[in-house]
């Protein structure tokens, strides 16, 4: 049989019609085998989280404040999901244990980790599945880090003999067996560990939306949903912005060569996104996966005669960039210039500093910084493949008249960069949307 890793967020496992909806998704598909549970999330818009309300249970009992009206509001949200399904679960005992705790040494990571525990056990009873706790085989070393062999093997162990467990994300245990989390989010990351330990056949990651969508949808009006895209599209296109998962839950799956599909909760007929080594098969229309972007770049910008000729030019400037700690982001080149596109985060902190450097040590004839600039990536495999691609997305700027400051394209052909002024973003973006989305 097909061993699917399942892991649900929060707003899947909000409340009791919620659980409802994952219990028929899980039981729908019997190689939906190993399930990874967040904490309930916010049941609307102006909801609290399960996990916020913890943390700030934690903050008044080590403040040493009454802490019991914000624990049994925690205990609420645990008894409507358990009450309404009638789950078999002592509740009481599990509270008073985390009262106990709280009153003596209360201790934040494993406070914040009880949302998870707390509901991936009541997971594990309404589904009749065992309960593994992610304390017993996930693992940290001293320092908080994640020790990758130590999990890989302690999971595979631990699931070994099961056909059947809900396993709680978000936490691991530090070699002295206290409790430590991820950071925020962290479910995403506990899925993909699992599923690579289980050597699954799909990572499925249950959410609220119905997978990726190929740009913005706070700047295009209804973009059209990616049903399938590669790691390699899905990295460029988070590095550009794009808010898909953590960099840390893709690199598990990714490496051992496991898909993942994004799926929603609230409509389960829905696809999603598949996200693959591979295409499935490469659509012949679909030659972009997305587009995104970011503000908030400058580019530095040298020119000096017969550069050309000068063995170790670019290297000798780009290490004035790297002793100062800035990583270029871009290069594009001329006969006899060069510009350095630079993150403002970093580039900011050292700006008087290089300048300095380039003008005394490389001597240019001209040294001009660009700032306020934009940079778009047009991501996609099927670009390598076709022709037209770039003139469509040049046209598309030009009719809107939108200046283009700097194009460059990977030697791969995955994906164009194209920098705009900050102001022109927006236009940017919706105009090149229009032009590969909706005129096919
Ligand atoms: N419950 C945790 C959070 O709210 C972890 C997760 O849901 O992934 O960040």
């Amino acid at each position: 049989m097909q061993k699917f890793v399942a892991k649900f967020g929060g707003s899947s496992l909000a409340d009791a019609g919620q659980f409802k909806k994952v219990a028929d998704i899980i039981k729908a598909r019997p190689c939906r085998r190993y399930i990874v549970a967040s904490a309930p999330g916010k049941r609307s818009s102006d909801d609290i989280k399960v996990t916020d309300m913890l943390y700030a249970c934690y903050d008044k009992a080590s403040e040493g404040e009454d802490f019991k009206p914000a624990l049994s509001a925690i205990r609420e949200r645990f008894n409507e999901i358990m009450s309404t399904l009638e789950i078999d679960f002592d509740l009481d005992s599990e509270i008073e244990k985390i009262a106990e705790h709280l009153s003596t040494n209360p201790d934040k990571d494993y406070m914040a980790s009880r949302g998870e525990y707390l509901n991936s056990k009541l997971l594990a009873a309404y589904l009749g599945f065992k309960f593994i706790d992610a304390a017993d085989c996930i693992h940290f070393d001293a320092n908080g880090r994640l020790d990758n062999d130590a999990t890989d093997e302690g999971i595979f162990i631990a699931l070994k003999n099961i056909d059947y467990a809900v396993i709680p994300g978000f936490y691991g245990s530090l070699p002295d067996g206290s409790i430590h989390t991820f950071s925020r989010g962290g479910s995403d990351i506990t899925g993909s560990l699992v599923a690579r330990a289980v050597r699954a056949d799909m990572y499925e990651n249950w959410t609220d939306v119905s997978g990726m969508l190929s740009a913005d949808p706070r700047i295009v009006e209804n973009p059209e949903p990616i049903d399938a895209i590669t790691y390699r599209e899905l990295r460029e296109l988070s590095y550009m912005g794009a808010s898909v998962m953590h960099e840390a839950a893709v690199f598990p799956v990714r490496k051992a060569n496991i898909s993942m599909n994004i799926r929603n909760t609230n409509r389960p007929e829905d696809n999603g996104t598949l996200i693959s080594a591979e295409l499935p098969r490469i659509p012949r229309k679909r030659k972009v996966a997305g587009i995104a972007g970011k503000k908030g770049f400058s580019a530095v910008l040298v020119e000096t005669p017969s550069m050309n000729e000068e063995i170790g030019f670019g290297a000798h400037l780009l290490n004035i960039f790297a002793r100062h700690n800035v990583n270029f982001e871009h290069l594009p080149t001329g006969i006899d210039t060069m510009s350095v596109v630079v993150h403002n985060d970093e580039f900011s902190k050292a700006r008087n500093d290089i300048i300095d450097d380039i003008s005394n040590e490389i001597e240019p004839e001209s040294l001009y910084v660009e700032d306020n600039l934009a940079l778009i990536a047009v991501v996609g495999l099927g670009m390598a493949y076709s022709r037209g691609t770039a003139a469509r997305v040049m046209r598309a700027l030009a009719d809107s008249r939108v200046n283009i400051k700097m194009i460059d394209q990977g030697s791969t052909e995955i994906n164009i960069i194209i920098g705009v002024d900050e102001a022109d973003y927006e236009t940017a973006i919706r105009s090149i949307y229009k032009a590969l989305f909706e005129n096919d």
